[in-house]
């Protein structure tokens, strides 16, 4: 089966074909960081604007780079939720206004499940049953992954995800959006033991996050710095080092927990923050001592995309699932509800 998929949930316009045979056949990606940087993050409504802008000449692009004229396709995929709703719309209507001009099924994708199933797309894929931990711009949560669709949620944030937490950190200390990248570039200069930031939630039992203290933390040590003249480009190298070793080994600290409570020894890791280099070699080596193995996505994947909306969207259309009724764009969706892969197969 060939699948279109079509993610606008946020600030990345992503376009893609998967084919259940041959794999990824094209993939193309706009990403708005420039048009929202000046403000700082994400403004919806220019976000909705743009990805109306630029999706017809990203799906031209992608149908021209498999070597296919449009519609050459067995069903159409997009991102339903959770999101910006004006966005999902965008990517929603256009989907299903393809789909049904190319007489097509379409089907809403859940875009955690995109993230949770990117890694699916490289070679030696995980197999399941698996622990995830979705640590993105939205969520931080660890999940118990028996198959596509059967999902229980093991902790999550109580308060800010991890990617939101590095982005605000990187704020305070007037680091362009998004302050992911950014923080683990300047991160690479940082001294080690400069400044020290907690781990939380760490010293008591549970899965659960929470991630809004550290960003108090930065803010706090580096009005400090600011207030002593010390506020130059070292310092939040410093910082930045500092505060992704605190995250990292809070999320290494919880992962290990997870796969000791499940007994699981396959991790697959998702989402933006996934993308962090410290966070991977932290959880490479805690995997490797307890004999496990760490999984995760080329870093293109790992942010938003089109291709990852495609792979999840062709496993559930292959299943026999498709879109009922009118066009649903779900700004929140617990990734619970969503159905087993053969709940209503043909
Ligand atoms: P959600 O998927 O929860 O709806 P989102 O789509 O905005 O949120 P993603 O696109 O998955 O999130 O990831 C973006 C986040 O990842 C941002 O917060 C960004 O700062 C963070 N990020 C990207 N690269 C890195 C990196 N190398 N290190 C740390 N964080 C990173
Ligand atoms: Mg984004
Ligand atoms: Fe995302």
């Amino acid at each position: 089966m060939r699948v279109l998929g079509i993610e606008t949930s946020c600030d990345e316009t992503g376009v893609a074909l998967y084919d259940s045979d041959r794999g990824l056949l094209a993939d193309a990606l706009f990403s708005q960081i420039d048009l929202h940087r000046v403000y700082g993050g994400v403004v919806p409504e220019l976000a909705s604007r743009d990805h109306v802008k630029r999706l017809i000449p990203l799906l031209r692009e992608v149908f021209a780079s498999a070597g296919l004229e449009p519609g050459e396709v067995d069903a159409v995929a997009y991102t339903a939720g959770p999101g910006l709703v004006g966005a999902l719309l965008v990517g929603a209507a256009s989907a299903r206004a393809l789909a049904f001009g190319w007489g097509v099924p379409a089907l809403g994708v859940h875009h955690m499940e995109g993230h949770l199933l990117a890694p699916m797309l490289e070679a030696n894929p995980p197999q399941f049953p698996f622990v995830a931990l979705l640590v993105s711009g939205g969520h931080t949560q660890l999940v118990r992954v028996d198959a596509i669709g059967e999902y229980t949620l093991l902790g999550e944030s109580l308060d800010d995800a991890a990617g939101e937490a590095f982005d605000k950190s990187a704020k305070l200390m007037g680091l362009p959006y998004p302050g992911g990248p950014e923080i683990a570039r300047l991160a690479e200069q940082g001294r080690e033991g400069r400044f020290r930031f907690p781990r939380p939630m760490t010293d008591r039992p549970g899965l659960e996050f929470s991630f809004s203290g550290l960003k108090t933390a930065v803010l706090t040590a580096w009005q400090d710095c600011q207030s002593s003249g010390n506020d130059d480009l070292q310092t939040r190298c410093d910082l930045a080092l500092a505060f992704e070793q605190a995250v990292c080994e809070t999320l290494v600290i919880k992962c290990r927990r997870a796969l000791q409570q499940t007994g699981l020894q396959r991790l697959v890791i998702a989402g933006g923050v996934s993308a962090n280099r410290r966070l991977r070699a932290g959880l490479e080596q805690m995997t490797a001592e307890l004999g496990g193995s760490v999984f995760y996505a080329r870093p293109v994947f790992c942010t938003d995309n089109g291709a990852m909306i495609a792979y999840a969207g062709c496993q559930r259309l292959m299943a026999g699932q498709q879109d009922q009724g009118g066009i649903v764009a779900r700004a929140r969706w617990p990734m619970e509800e969503l159905p087993p892969l053969h709940a209503t197969g043909s």
